[in-house]
């Protein structure tokens, strides 16, 4: 996809240069001060600052964090994440939260227009909120030369590279907890890939179309249709055994019962809740002689250490597989890095809904506001 880069905006010298970014970073309170726990997202983009900054212009950085919902909520204040940002580069600074504006949210024209008036340039560096049609997204590139940032822009390249001219065999894996959230990117999958795996909660509303007994486990009744149509093709690959608990049993944080094993069913009274040991192995055969391998969602509840055994053997086969590994997003990100072969992936998508919403449509709001669309 041609999205314009920083270079198009020509000479920058003494330009005042507005940057969107995504510095929706985790707080937490230490002795009654709010600091950042995880900088991954401000250090990314620390070299366009330089860059920028190289180039001669002054930058000026702006984000949403949290859900202040329209209103200025002193604990959205990005004071926390500007003292950090100051402890890391000089001279960038950082607009106050844009979400404490209704306007934001509201892509009202005028809020856009304010924002982007004491600018010269803009660059869109936020993936993770380019699916958005929100004020800060759509209307500077309206009203001022605006480029897609470095990191956008190599996202957008690997995501939309993986379906137009991936490395086959083509695996994808969709999992997590709802069938409505996926349903559409699944379809998309089963058409471009050589096949497609599904765990997690989805994978009963699969067995539920199959007819078999799901107990007291996930399930979307308004789309055993659709399933059946998927696998209908032959490419969809789902687990036969799983780990399940009785119902009412805790799990997440906190819960001592063992998980007990099923093949092919489940009896009432228990929920699934990770894929089982025979599935994971099949699964990770697949993966072993895959060229590429898109991942989205976990196997299962894999923040409950007894029933994280599925999402890890496929972890840590994507690990050891050649494979081009793309993960995408959220859930799945925090399981390859809580099992430690985050470093072993090829590429970790920052933003989830963005990344789905770019490989199910080839295309987002805020791309298509950077093209002049
Ligand atoms: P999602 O946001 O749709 O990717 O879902 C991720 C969440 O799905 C994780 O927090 C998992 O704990 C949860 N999950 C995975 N497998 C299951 C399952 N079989 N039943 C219920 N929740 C699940």
């Amino acid at each position: 996809m041609q999205l314009p880069s920083i270079d198009d905006l020509g000479d920058i010298s003494g330009k005042r240069v507005l940057v969107r970014v995504d510095f929706n970073v985790p707080l937490a309170d230490r002795q009654g001060t709010l600091v950042v726990t995880d900088d991954f997202r401000i250090r990314s983009a620390l070299p366009l600052f330089r860059e920028l900054q190289n180039r001669g212009a002054q930058v000026t950085a702006c984000t949403h964090l949290g859900r202040p919902n329209g209103a200025a909520v002193d604990k959205y204040s990005v004071k926390p994440v500007r003292d950090h940002l100051d402890s890391l580069i000089d001279g960038v600074d950082l607009l106050e939260n844009l979400r404490f504006s209704p306007g934001e949210e509201g892509n009202d024209r005028a809020f856009g227009v304010a924002l982007t008036d004491s600018y010269d340039c803009f660059v869109n560096e936020a993936f993770g909120v380019s699916h958005r049609e929100h004020a800060s997204i759509m209307v500077p590139p309206t009203l001022i030369p605006s480029a897609a940032g470095p990191n956008l822009a190599h996202e957008v390249e690997t995501l939309t590279g993986l379906l137009t001219n991936p490395l086959r065999p083509f695996v994808a894996i969709v999992g997590g907890a709802k069938v409505a959230d996926k349903i559409g990117i699944t379809k998309v999958l089963v058409d471009k890939a050589d096949a497609v795996i599904v765990g997690g909660g989805m994978a009963f509303t699969f067995w539920k179309a199959l007819g078999r007994s799901i107990g007291d486990s996930l399930v979307d009744l308004s789309r055993i249709d659709e399933v059946g149509e998927l696998l209908a093709t032959g490419r969809v690959h789902i687990p036969d055994d799983v780990w399940a608990l009785p119902v009412g049993s805790p799990f997440g944080v906190g819960g001592e019962e063992t998980p007990s094993h099923f093949v092919g069913n489940v009896p009432d009274g228990f929920m699934a809740l990770d894929i089982g040991p025979e599935s994971a192995q099949r699964f990770a055969k697949i993966l072993a002689t895959a060229g590429t391998v898109l991942w989205n969602g976990p196997m299962g509840v894999f923040e409950d250490p007894r029933l994280a055994s599925g999402t890890r053997l496929i972890a840590e086969a994507l690990a050891t597989s050649k494979a081009i590994s793309v993960v995408g997003g959220g859930d799945s990100a925090a399981a390859v890095e809580q099992f430690g072969v985050a470093e072993r992936m090829s590429f970790i998508s920052t933003g989830g809904g963005a990344s789905l919403e770019l490989l199910e449509y080839g295309d987002l709001p805020g791309l298509r506001a950077l093209r002049g669309e």
